[in-house]
């Protein structure tokens, strides 16, 4: 299933745009079944809440990722977004309220964060509030980068300035067996 997950583990607004990529047979979406969406789910254990996909708006998802994508292309472009991108994003956020549940534990307040609203509001819900702290934050927004690999489209964030790829296995690897070919043409022509 790995090869059905382009790019996982990136900042939650990069990878909800990478749920869309170029794979070696066209184009995937992870976002038109619950049996693809699934497994991207569950990679994001942790970080979305997890089981119960079966009731999961994948429409709502994949509008939220066209206006998270406009969002986050026009900001690194240094553009304003479209006013409707941005009602979008709040609006989202108002799918699944947050508040802290207070309680008292090891001797003090303690303060748990929860969402109400249903499954698909909660995930609309913290996509959308994860795209607010990436379009606020500029540092992170300079380091987001698309991939060099040939007709890859995925975005990243390049912690390392040296990363070109959105993965050295996949497409760092195809540009240099391409590299390697043209070399070798060269030389034999
Ligand atoms: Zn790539």
């Amino acid at each position: 299933m790995r090869d059905k997950l382009p790019l996982v583990g990136e900042p939650l607004p990069l990878d909800l745009i990478n749920t869309r990529a170029n794979g070696p047979a066209g184009e995937v979406d992870l976002l038109v079944s619950a049996q693809e969406f699934r497994p991207w789910l569950d990679s994001q254990a942790g970080r979305l809440p997890g089981p119960g996909s079966a009731g999961i708006d994948l429409d709502a998802l994949r509008a939220l990722r066209g206006q998270v994508e406009t969002a986050v292309d026009c900001a690194r472009d240094g553009v304003e977004p479209p006013a409707q991108a941005l009602r979008a994003l709040t609006r989202a956020q108002l799918a699944g309220p947050l508040h802290r549940e207070l309680a008292w534990g090891d001797g003090g307040v303690t303060a748990a964060r929860v969402r109400t609203g249903s499954a698909t509001g909660v995930l609309l819900a913290e996509l959308a509030d994860a795209t607010v702290d990436l379009l606020t934050d500029p540092a992170a927004l300079g380091k987001v980068r698309r991939c060099e690999g040939p007709g890859c489209r995925l975005l990243f964030l390049a912690v390392n300035p040296r990363r070109r790829w959105c993965s050295p296995a996949l497409c760092g690897n195809r540009v240099r067996v391409g590299r390697y070919y043209q070399r070798h043409k060269e030389d034999a022509g």
